[in-house]
C-alpha cells in the first residue's frame, strides 16, 4: 500500500479505470459529480446515481462532452428505498453487465448542527436512514455483483468527525462512527475470501454545497475543490490498491 501522502498525489493513467464499471451514488453533485467525471476520464463506464434526475442528466451531458464512456443514469433516493429496490437495482447492472467493478458510497445529507439534546427525532432517523442503513443496503444487494468482478473495490465515505466526536454534529458525526464500523467489520469478513475490497474515504474539507451548509462564513476559495481530491478516489478503485482492504484513508491532510 502507498504511503498517505502518496495516495493524495496519486496521479492516474488514462486507461486507469478502463471498461471498468462503477456505480456512484450522489452523482449528480459535489464530490459525487466529481468523482463521476474523475472515473470516466480514468475510462470508466459510470452507473450515475442520485435523487435529482437533472443533475444526473447534466453530469451525463458533461461526461460525453469530455469524451468519457456512456454513463447510465440510475434515479434512487436512499431515503425511500427499500430492499426490493437495491434488489432490483442488482438485477438490473447483472443483466446489462454481468458484473460490478466499483462501488463508491458518497451520497449522505448533514442534518441539523445543534446539540443532541435539543436533535429532532425525524431528522435523526432520516440522518441514519440516509447515511447508514441505506449504504448497508446497497452493499449488501450489491454484494454478489461485486463478486463477479476479478477485482472489486468499494469505497464507503467517512468524516473527520466519524473519528473523534464533536460538538454539535449530531446525527451526522455518529452516523459517519457507524460507517466506520461498517468498513472494519464488512473488511474483516471479507478478508482473503476473493475479490471484494471494502475501505472508507474521508474526504476532509472541500468547497461543496454540503460543506457551505455546514460552515456558512467560511470562504469555500480557502477550501480544496471535489475534483482536488479525487487522486485518492482513483487509486482505491483501481488496480494500484488491489488487497487495500478495512482502511480508512484521508484525501487531503486538512
Ligand atoms: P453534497 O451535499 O454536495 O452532495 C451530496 C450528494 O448526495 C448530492 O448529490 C445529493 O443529491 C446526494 N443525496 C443526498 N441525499 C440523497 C438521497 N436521499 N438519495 C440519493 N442521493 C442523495 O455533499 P458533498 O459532496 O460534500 O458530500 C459527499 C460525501 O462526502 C457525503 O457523504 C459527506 O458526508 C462526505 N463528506 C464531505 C465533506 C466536505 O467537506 N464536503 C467532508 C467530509 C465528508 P442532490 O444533489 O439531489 O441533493
Amino acid at each position: 500500500m502507498l504511503s498517505a501522502d502518496q495516495i493524495i498525489q496519486y496521479q492516474a493513467s488514462p486507461t486507469l479505470l478502463q471498461d471498468r464499471i462503477i456505480l456512484i451514488t450522489g452523482a449528480g453533485d459535489g464530490i459525487g459529480k466529481a468523482a463521476a467525471m474523475a472515473c470516466a476520464a480514468a475510462g470508466a463506464k459510470v452507473i450515475l446515481a442520485g435523487r435529482t434526475v437533472a443533475k444526473l442528466e447534466q453530469v451525463y451531458d458533461d461526461i460525453l462532452a469530455a469524451q468519457g464512456h456512456e454513463p447510465v443514469i440510475y434515479p434512487i433516493d436512499l431515503e425511500g428505498a427499500t430492499e426490493d429496490d437495491y434488489n432490483e437495482l442488482a438485477l438490473n447492472i447483472d443483466n446489462q453487465f454481468g458484473r460490478l467493478d466499483g462501488l463508491l458510497l458518497n451520497a449522505g445529507i448533514l442534518g441539523q448542527r445543534t446539540p443532541l439534546s435539543n436533535y429532532r427525532q425525524d431528522v435523526w432517523d432520516r440522518v441514519i436512514k440516509v447515511n447508514v442503513t441505506a449504504q448497508f443496503q446497497m452493499t449488501q444487494a450489491l454484494m454478489p455483483v461485486l463478486e463477479k468482478s476479478a477485482d472489486a473495490s468499494v469505497i464507503f465515505t467517512s468524516s473527520g468527525v466519524g473519528k473523534v466526536g464533536r460538538a454539535f454534529w449530531g446525527a451526522y458525526a455518529v452516523s459517519k462512527f457507524a460507517i466506520e464500523g461498517m468498513v472494519q467489520t464488512w473488511a474483516a469478513e471479507l478478508e482473503d475470501l476473493g475479490s471484494v475490497r471494502l475501505n472508507a474515504i474521508d474526504p476532509g474539507a472541500t468547497a461543496t454545497t454540503m460543506r457551505a451548509q455546514a460552515f456558512p462564513a467560511e470562504n469555500p476559495n480557502d477550501l480544496k475543490t471535489a475534483a482536488e481530491i479525487m487522486p485518492t478516489y482513483l487509486y482505491l478503485l483501481g488496480p494500484d490498491s488491489t488487497g487495500v482492504n478495512g482502511q480508512s484513508i484521508k484525501a487531503q491532510n486538512r
